[in-house]
Order: structure tokens, then C-alpha cells, then sequence
């Protein structure tokens, strides 16, 4: 059977957001944890409708189930208001991990919004610390393996990610230091691509790069294909979306050649409206052109969805073969940050399965 196969898959998944994998019974607990609006000075960010308000599991189905954009901004509010202490990212981290091993994705490279923290005047590194727990924790308990990307929010500007990535660089030199070796793979930038275009962030990539981190861009997914060339431009290794990018042939056949990886998150395009419908997704185009594709959730419980699921779908919707599915997820460890021998590992058990 399909799924069975799906399930026993070895895989990784490189476009997660952590905030957006936070499951319905976690938000209840974190809404009695937090029974108050965030004082205002701390709500630069985020008005929320629901500020403070005790949310059941009705309430969050409800708020899980927009159908616009808007919508989608709502929850996601919802949920950074509720996440607060270093406990919190703790919890979301390792109920994130239990969720990945129980579909057996092996490693997970994750986007935590640096760009949201900062803008609430908040200070990252305790709430790190208490991702690290948690990370650390889930990867005794069940295997995971898991690397941080952190993410600036492009239309707050040019300056707010600059500060993102100096908090970057500050704990990943403070974690290779105490312990010789780190979990913060990279930088990238997310938000509004019409707000906050590519072009604009040149001198931060530059910076981050200069500084060793491993760079991403959210491309392509709201904007045209000319976002994506601009990702490219300031020097993203991954693109994060690319839906747009099968409207300009030139740029398909560049991304072929380069095998620059291309992070497809279906449902996610389905649900914010960035793709009218599934029959007109072109993740089998891009597979069939030759790029280099790998399937992701984006923010699997906000739009109800599962790597395993966007697999079934690839094969269900788009009639990828089980070989294809297998060529997907050996591009998703080929695609990732991980170090050459770590990747040789991962590979060999996608080739035994
Ligand atoms: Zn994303």
C-alpha cells in the first residue's frame, strides 16, 4: 500500500515554521498559561482579536479553519501572542519532533520568527535556550534531528533583519563555543515578497554570509517569478515556495541546471489562495523539468496537513510513481544543511526503503 510505503519513507522536511506546528490541545495549554492580553508595549505586532482570551478546542478548530490569508494571519497571531517563556518553546519543540517521528522524518530544518520576537521587544536567546531543551530532549526521546533557521519578517525592513541575523551569528558563535558544535543552520527571510523585496536585503545576505550562515528566501510564493530571480541574486541556496517560478522558462531551465532546491508546500499555497486550485499546482511540472524538488508543510496543523499527506497528494493528485516519491524524499536530505557523511547515512536508508 501507497501509504504504508509513504510512512516508512525515511524523510526531512526543510520548510517548517515552528509557530505554525502547534496543534490544537498545545494552544489550549499555552492560552491557560497565558490568561492575560501581552502587555502593550510588548504588542508592537500584534493586535490579537483573541488577546488573553482562554481559547477550548472549539475555539481553535474555529480559528484553524479560515479560508482566506487574513485568516491565516489571525491564527498565526494567536499563536505567537501565546509564546512567551522559554517552557513554552520547549513544549512546541518537542511535541514539533513527536509529531515528525510518528511519520518518520528523520530531520526537520525549522524557521523560528527571530523578525516577530525582536519587533515584541523581546529577547531571543532565553526563548532559544528553551528550544535547545526541548530539541535536545525530543532528540533522546525519540531520534530526531533538527536544525534551526532563523527568519526575519522582510516587511519590517532592512534594518529589523539586519538585527536578525546578528542574533544569529551572536548564538551560534556562543553554542560552537561552549560546545564545539550547532544547531543554527541559517537565515532566511519570510513575510510579504511585495513589502519587502529581495533586491532590498543584498547587504544582509551579504553579512550572512560572510559570517558562514546557510541562506534561504521565501520566493516566488505571493510575488512572480521575478521574486525568485532576486532570491537568487542576493544569494539564496533554497528557494522557499518557487510556485511562480514555472511562469518564466528561462528561470526553470536556470534552476535545472543549478539544482538550486525548491521547497514545494502544496496545501499551504492552496490554503493562503497563492494557487487557485491543486489541478493547476505545478509541482509535477517542476519534477518533470528537472528541478530539484523537495515536499514540505509550511505550517502543518494551520492548514491541516502532514508531510506524509503532501506525499500522498504527490501521488494521489499528481501521480507521482513510488520511485518518484522516493527520488523526493532523497532530494529532501540532499537539499538539506546537514554535513556530507550525515546526508550519506540518511540516503542510503531512503535506497534500503
Ligand atoms: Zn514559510
Amino acid at each position: 500500500m501507497i501509504a504504508d510505503f509513504i510512512q516508512r519513507l525515511p524523510k526531512a522536511e526543510l520548510h517548517l515554521h515552528l509557530e505554525g506546528s502547534v496543534d490544537a490541545p498545545t494552544l489550549v495549554e499555552l492560552s491557560q498559561r497565558h490568561p492575560t492580553p501581552l502587555p502593550a508595549q510588548n504588542n508592537r505586532y500584534q493586535p490579537d482579536p483573541l488577546g488573553g482570551e482562554l481559547l477550548t478546542l472549539e475555539k481553535v478548530q474555529r480559528l484553524y479553519d479560515y479560508s482566506n490569508f487574513f485568516g491565516f494571519l489571525m491564527a498565526f497571531k494567536a499563536v505567537t501572542e501565546r509564546l512567551r517563556t522559554p517552557e513554552d518553546y520547549e513544549l512546541i519543540t518537542h511535541n514539533l519532533c513527536r509529531a515528525l517521528a510518528a511519520q518518520n522524518v528523520l530531520h526537520a530544518e525549522v524557521y523560528v520568527s527571530v523578525g516577530i520576537i525582536h519587533w515584541r521587544g523581546g529577547v531571543f536567546a532565553p526563548l532559544f535556550e528553551g528550544m535547545e531543551r526541548g530539541r535536545k530532549r525530543a532528540e533522546k526521546d525519540f531520534g530526531t534531528s533538527l536544525l534551526w533557521l532563523f527568519d526575519a519578517v522582510r516587511n519590517f525592513g532592512v534594518e529589523e533583519a539586519a538585527r536578525v541575523v546578528e542574533t544569529t551569528v551572536a548564538l551560534r558563535d556562543r553554542q560552537l563555543k561552549a560546545q564545539g558544535r550547532t544547531s543554527i543552520a541559517g537565515f532566511g527571510i519570510g513575510g510579504d515578497e511585495a513589502r519587502g523585496p529581495a533586491g532590498d536585503f543584498r547587504e544582509v545576505y551579504a553579512r550572512a554570509r560572510d559570517a558562514g550562515l546557510r541562506l534561504t528566501v521565501h520566493a516566488g510564493e505571493s510575488a512572480g517569478a521575478e521574486s525568485v530571480w532576486a532570491a537568487l541574486n542576493i544569494g539564496a541556496e533554497r528557494i522557499g515556495h518557487g510556485l511562480h517560478a514555472v511562469d518564466d522558462p528561462e528561470l526553470m531551465e536556470h534552476l535545472a541546471e543549478s539544482q538550486i532546491p525548491i521547497e514545494v508546500c502544496v496545501s499551504s499555497n492552496l490554503r493562503t489562495g497563492c494557487c487557485p486550485s491543486l489541478e493547476l499546482h505545478p509541482v509535477k511540472r517542476m519534477f518533470d523539468a528537472g528541478l530539484m524538488v523537495t515536499l514540505n508543510t509550511d505550517d502543518p496543523t494551520m492548514f491541516h496537513t502532514t508531510l506524509d499527506h503532501e506525499y500522498r497528494i504527490a501521488h494521489e493528485a499528481f501521480g507521482f510513481t513510488k520511485d518518484q516519491l522516493r527520488e523526493l524524499a532523497r532530494n529532501s536530505f540532499e537539499a538539506s544543511f546537514l554535513p556530507a557523511e550525515e546526508k550519506v547515512r540518511f540516503l542510503e536508508l531512503c535506497d534500503r526503503t
